[in-house]
């Protein structure tokens, strides 16, 4: 073989050009799908992501899911942090998101602060439902971006193929627009594009469709669980808490029908119910010349309406209690899911005159610089804690926590609290009030203006 000087040159020449040139391309493919801050699929990829993965379910009768995800207030990061810490805070973000993902799902970055993420091979809407709370835990606890603690409020919406689009386009744009209304809603949360409850599981819908009669049909109560002063064991106030006895379902606890009102906005006015009862009964004691002041609940949904403070001025006026006989209490994750905009609505309620609360304190991560901030009177250690006070490091929370309380000035009440031996305790490290089994479950009105007498 006598090769010709030149062929071999222009041959391999020829073959390093196409090696280029491919590279070239698949780096061009990968630029033009890909998001180059964070690595992930870009909105062009996912489209095509979504749409494989509806004909794959079509084919097999299965469901498909897409999740959005956009991080509130993002410019304030950049503002404070700089686009560095902002481009940091995505990178943590994205990894976070990824680490609550099966290898199948997909995630991408849609936008400057927008993640999508696709869920494949579940059976029915409800199935997206773990896959949401997973996202929520894991953006709840703060990144550490340059040093600071940041939290992170993010608006999450969901849509499923078929039950509510059924082209890929359709579907991306029917979960960012659930995702908009969330965000619209002022604050942070998740919603569910109509029908993701609906197509739920049976049990679900009935107390669904249930619950939305209950009020009308009067089948809801209020009962009040005493709250006692630790040193003397007097009762000092109560807590109103819901009870549902339904006519079809028999008696559902809050922990079920709460969660489910919270998410179809019937709690707005259920809860609305709940604040003027509580507020006509705890007049009426005091007309009775009982002292005790009253604690009603807000859920962050109800929290975060915009009249909450028309409404609970509205059931002061209308049963002449006196504001500082109110007490409201929110969970520590709604307080700090959106800490800026609790800060202001804080203010307004207090203005009215009633005390502030923090609930189910321990259970969430608080800024104890959001913590300083809101105009607090008390904080309500959460039963978990108070459960483990005769574990050491049970002992150390709850006494921590309530050196906390007290050097923040607040009142600190203990949740739960179930034996002598957690009383004595309690009682030991100076913790101010006190609720649970030992002293009184949640009873009926008449029950507790009993206890007051006796
Ligand atoms: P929460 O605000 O933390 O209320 C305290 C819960 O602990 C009540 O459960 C109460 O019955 C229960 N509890 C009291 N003492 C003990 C005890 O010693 N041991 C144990 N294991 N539990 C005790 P409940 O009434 O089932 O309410 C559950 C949750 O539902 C409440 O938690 C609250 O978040 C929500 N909820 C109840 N009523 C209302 C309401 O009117 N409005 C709103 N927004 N939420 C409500
Ligand atoms: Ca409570
Ligand atoms: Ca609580």
């Amino acid at each position: 073989f006598q090769p010709d000087q030149n062929m071999p040159v222009a041959m391999l020449s020829v073959t390093r050009d196409i090696t280029d040139r491919k590279r070239a391309e698949e780096r061009a493919t990968h630029l033009a799908n890909h998001d180059a801050l964070t690595g992930l699929p870009n909105r062009n990829l996912f489209r095509d992501r979504v749409s494989m993965a509806i004909a794959h379910a079509r084919r097999r009768a299965e469901a498909v899911g897409v999740v959005m995800v956009d991080i509130d207030r993002f410019h304030k990061v950049n503002e404070s942090l700089g686009f560095e810490g902002g481009d940091e805070l995505l990178r943590l973000v994205s990894t976070r998101l990824a680490g609550t993902l099966r290898e199948v799902d997909t995630l991408a970055r849609l936008g400057s602060d927008a993640f999508a993420i696709l869920v494949e091979g579940i059976a029915a809407p409800e199935d997206m439902v773990p896959v949401v709370s997973k996202v929520d835990s894991a953006l709840s606890a703060p990144f550490s971006v340059r040093g600071q603690d940041v939290f992170v409020n993010a608006s999450v919406g969901v849509a499923v193929y078929p039950p509510h689009a059924d082209t890929p386009q359709a579907l991306i744009e029917c979960a960012e627009l659930a995702m908009n209304r969330i965000k619209q809603d002022g604050g942070a949360g998740c919603y569910y594009s109509e029908g993701l409850r609906s197509h739920a599981t049976p049990a679900h819908v009935s107390i669904e469709a249930a619950l939305r009669n209950a009020l009308a049909a009067g089948e809801l109560e209020v009962h009040y669980q005493p709250k006692i002063d630790i040193a003397t064991r007097r009762i000092c106030g109560a807590e109103a808490l819901m009870r549902w006895n339904s006519a079809s379902l028999g008696c559902v606890s809050p922990a079920t029908f709460i969660p489910i009102a919270e998410e179809t906005g019937l709690i707005v006015p259920l809860g609305a119910w709940v604040l003027e009862q509580a507020c006509a009964g705890a007049a009426a004691w005091r007309e009775a010349g009982y002292e005790v002041g009253i604690s009603v609940n807000l859920s962050p949904r109800q929290f975060r309406q915009k009249d909450i403070v028309q409404s609970v001025a509205h059931a002061l006026e209308t049963s002449r209690l006196p504001a500082h006989c109110l007490e409201l209490e929110i969970t520590e994750g709604t307080a700090m899911a959106n800490a800026e905009s609790a800060v202001h609505i804080l203010r307004e309620l207090r203005a009215l005159g009633v005390m502030l609360s923090v609930d189910d304190f321990g259970t969430g991560y608080s800024s104890l610089n959001y913590l300083h901030q809101f105009p607090l009177d008390c904080l309500k250690i959460d039963r978990s804690f108070v459960h483990a006070i005769e574990s050491e490091s049970g002992e150390a929370i709850v006494s921590a926590t309530i050196a906390l309380g007290h050097s923040l000035r607040l009142k600190v009440v203990a949740e739960g609290v179930e034996t002598e031996a957690q009383h004595a305790r309690l009682a030991a490290m100076g913790c101010d009030h006190g609720q649970g089994f030992l002293y009184s479950a949640a009873v009926p009105a008449a029950a507790l203006e009993r206890m007051l007498a006796g």
